[in-house]
Parts: structure tokens; C-alpha cells; sequence
């Protein structure tokens, strides 16, 4: 960010680039309406009680009836602009609508000295506090303010030297009271203004960097969900690699242990892939070993995890499932893999792929999960003795 004292003009305490300054302003409008619309109702409120001194200093008398008709208009006019601004005093835009009262509010104070000339140094005090709240009460641009508090000062100067007969000297001792005013009340806004957008500046910066931070932070996430996905995955067939497998297995297997529920595993392993490699290269088989593990994920459960053991290998946990259940779940798998169509390069339909299973279930006192898969292998390795194409559950004469 550009350096703070750069931001915002020295004299007129707005920021110096346009768009900077319109943002800030549309942010602050409700603000603004709001504490413009109550200065206002309290500034008439004020102005239509002081008839009360009309009366005293002027009695009843055609001034006084002239007194109560402006004060009377100059009351209704800041109501109704107060209302006005409060309905559609956008603060970036209508500025004029913000800038009126201030200027109709001061031509009143202007007017009270034709009417009641006698009363010149309450009314000079009436101008200094009036003047203070143009700058201090009412929220307004800097510049617009010092317009209308200027059209105060050289407006009253002017009335006081030509309708209440005040000499040179009166009107210079006024001038310089109305320019320490001025001067007051200039350089107090000044202050506001300047540190208002400062911290509108600072805190604008902070969200920007907060929504990259969030933004960086998505990024980051999504980053680190594709490279635990790649950490899980294995890359030819999508399912869970062997590393990962174990990790959840392991779980799978405790949980199950923890509340003695059945829990059995399946070693699947392609037969005579080897030969499938050698007569159809290896980019079929690759596809071969990708269609197997689409078809066996899909005739799984989905509490059922299914794991790329390694090479043409597969391996399955199938938690709270007995051997009697997980039989025929192995021969779903078994008969699904025989099903698969595999069209070869040529197009012509390719000769069935069949694998061999060997299904094991945890004893009781088993707590060992490499021990449950060496035993699985047992049983694949029995069933790929006996020709292949089968399942074969280890039964614990076996084991
Ligand atoms: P068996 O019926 O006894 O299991 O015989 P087999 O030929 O299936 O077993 P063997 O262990 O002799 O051969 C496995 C082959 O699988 C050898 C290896 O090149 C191949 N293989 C391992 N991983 C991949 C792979 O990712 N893609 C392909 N296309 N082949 C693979
Ligand atoms: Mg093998
Ligand atoms: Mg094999």
C-alpha cells in the first residue's frame, strides 16, 4: 500500500485517488444519513427556540411577526432536508443535498441582524457556535463546510456593518474572532477527516489481506486433499494402495476385535497374467487389471475396502463378516471378473480373465493383520495349486 500520508490530501483531508475516495464515502453513507438527519432536526430545533429572545429583544413588533415567518421557514426547510437526506442523501453523490441546509441554516443567522440589530454580540456568539457545529456536529465534507461557514462569516461581517452601524473596529474584532473559529473548527475536521480514512485505509487493506489469506488457505487445502488422495491412491486403478490399505485395515480390524465382530479378508490375484502380458502387451493388461478393479469395487459394500496389493494383486477387508458371509461375496467377485467383456486391440471380443481368491476370517485370539493376510495368501496359493479360477476359504485345519 502507498504510504499513508500520500493517501490523503493535506488540505482537503480526502483521499487522493477518485475511486478510493467515492468507495469510501458509499461505505460510510448510512453513517452519514443518519447523524446528518438528527444534527439537522436538533440544529431547527434549536434555531425555531431562540423566537423565545426574539420576543424579549424586539417585543411585539413587525420585526418579531418577520423574525417568526424566517425562522418559521428556515425550521421547515431543514426538517424537510434533514428528511430529504435521510431518504436520498447518497453521500458520494448528491452532495448538494448535504451542502443546502448548511447554506439556508446560515442565511437565517444572517438575517436575525436586519431584524434585531440590538442584540449584535449574542448574535455574534450564536454565529461562533454555529459555526463550530458546521464543522464539529454535522457531518459534511471538509470543503463544503468551510463554503458555507465563509458565507457565514463575510455574510454576518457584512449585516452587522451595514444594518447594526458596528464601526471598522467592531467588525475587526469580530472578523478575527470568526477567523479563529474558522481556524478551530478547519483544522479540527481536517483531523477527523485525514484519521477517519486512515483507518478506513488500514482496515480496507487488512480484509484484502485477510480474503487472500482465506483464498491461499482454500488452495492450500485443496493441495493438500489432491496430495493425500495421490498418497492413498494407487495411479493405474484408483483404489487405495497397499500402504494405506494396511492403515485402515489395521483400524477396521481393532474396532472389530474391540467389539468381537467377525472380520474376514480375500487375497484376489489374476491368473496367468503374465501370459496376458506376453500376448497382448502390457498396456492391455494394464487395462485388464483396470476393469477388474472397477468391477470389484463395484460389487463390494461400501464398508468394504479394496486395496491394489501390488502387481496383479488385490486384496479386500470386509469388516463384521463371517467366512460363511464373505464366501459367496468372493464368488460375486469371482463370477464378475469371468463376465468381464475385455475387447482386445482388433475389436473381436477377448478370451475370459479369471482369478483366484483365498478367503480367510480372523480367529478370536488373532491380532495381527499381517499374520490374517500371510494366511489369505495361504489360501490363494492352495487354490492357484489346485488349477486356478476359484475361490478357496482357509479353513483352520489349513492355517
Ligand atoms: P499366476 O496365475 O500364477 O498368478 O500367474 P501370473 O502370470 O499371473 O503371475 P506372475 O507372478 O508370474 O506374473 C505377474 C505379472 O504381472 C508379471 C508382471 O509383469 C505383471 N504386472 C505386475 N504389475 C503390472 C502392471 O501394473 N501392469 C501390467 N500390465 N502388468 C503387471
Ligand atoms: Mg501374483
Ligand atoms: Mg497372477
Amino acid at each position: 500500500m502507498a504510504k499513508m500520508p500520500h493517501l490523503v490530501h493535506w488540505l482537503t483531508g480526502q483521499f487522493r485517488e477518485t475511486e478510493r475516495e467515492a468507495w469510501y464515502r458509499r461505505a460510510i453513507k448510512p453513517r452519514v444519513r443518519c447523524e446528518s438527519r438528527l444534527a439537522w432536526m436538533l440544529a431547527a430545533l434549536i434555531f425555531g427556540m431562540f423566537s423565545i429572545s426574539d420576543y424579549f429583544y424586539v417585543g411585539q413588533s413587525r420585526e418579531l411577526y418577520l423574525l417568526l415567518a424566517m425562522r418559521v421557514v428556515v425550521v421547515g426547510s431543514c426538517l424537510f432536508l434533514a428528511w430529504a437526506i435521510g431518504r436520498w442523501g447518497s453521500y458520494s453523490q448528491r452532495l448538494w443535498l448535504h451542502a443546502l441546509p448548511l447554506w439556508v441554516m446560515a442565511t437565517g443567522i444572517i438575517l436575525i441582524v436586519p431584524l434585531r440589530p440590538d442584540s449584535l454580540s449574542t448574535q455574534m456568539m450564536a454565529v461562533i457556535v454555529a459555526t463550530m457545529a458546521f464543522y464539529l456536529l454535522i457531518p459534511n465534507l471538509l470543503t463544503v463546510v468551510a463554503m458555507a461557514s465563509l458565507y457565514l462569516g463575510i455574510g454576518f461581517l457584512c449585516a452587522s456593518a451595514i444594518f447594526a452601524d458596528s464601526s471598522s473596529v467592531d467588525v475587526l474584532r469580530m472578523a478575527l474572532l470568526l477567523i479563529m473559529a474558522n481556524a478551530v473548527g478547519f483544522c479540527t475536521l481536517l483531523r477527523v477527516e485525514r484519521l477517519q480514512r486512515k483507518q478506513f485505509a488500514i482496515l480496507s487493506e487488512e480484509r484484502d489481506q485477510n480474503r487472500q489469506l482465506l483464498r491461499e488457505m482454500a488452495h492450500r487445502q485443496s493441495l493438500e486433499g489432491q496430495l493425500r488422495r495421490l498418497a492413498e491412491r494407487d495411479a493405474l486403478t484408483g483404489l487405495a494402495n497397499r500402504r494405506h490399505f494396511m492403515k485402515r485395515a489395521q483400524s477396521m480390524f481393532e474396532s472389530a476385535r474391540e467389539v468381537q465382530a467377525p472380520f474376514s479378508l480375500f487375497m484376489l490375484d489374476v491368473d496367468h497374467f503374465k501370459t496376458i502380458n506376453d500376448t497382448w502387451g502390457h498396456s492391455h493388461g494394464d487395462r485388464v487389471l483396470m476393469e477388474i478393479a472397477r468391477v470389484c469395487a463395484e460389487s463390494l459394500r461400501s464398508h468394504d475396502l479394496i486395496a491394489r496389493f501390488g502387481g496383479e494383486e488385490f486384496v479386500v477387508a470386509l469388516p463384521d463378516t463371517s467366512l460363511s458371509d464373505a464366501l459367496p461375496v468372493a464368488q460375486r467377485l469371482h463370477r464378475a471378473v469371468a463376465d468381464l467383456a475385455l475387447p482386445f486391440e482388433g475389436g473381436e471380443r477377448g478370451a475370459a480373465v479369471t482369478v483366484t481368491i483365498g478367503i480367510v476370517e480372523a480367529r478370536p485370539d488373532e491380532d495381527n493383520l499381517e499374520v490374517l493376510i500371510h494366511r489369505a495368501d495361504k489360501a490363494l496359493y492352495v487354490g492357484k495349486r489346485d488349477g486356478r479360477d476359484q475361490v478357496v476359504a482357509c479353513r483352520e485345519s489349513q492355517a
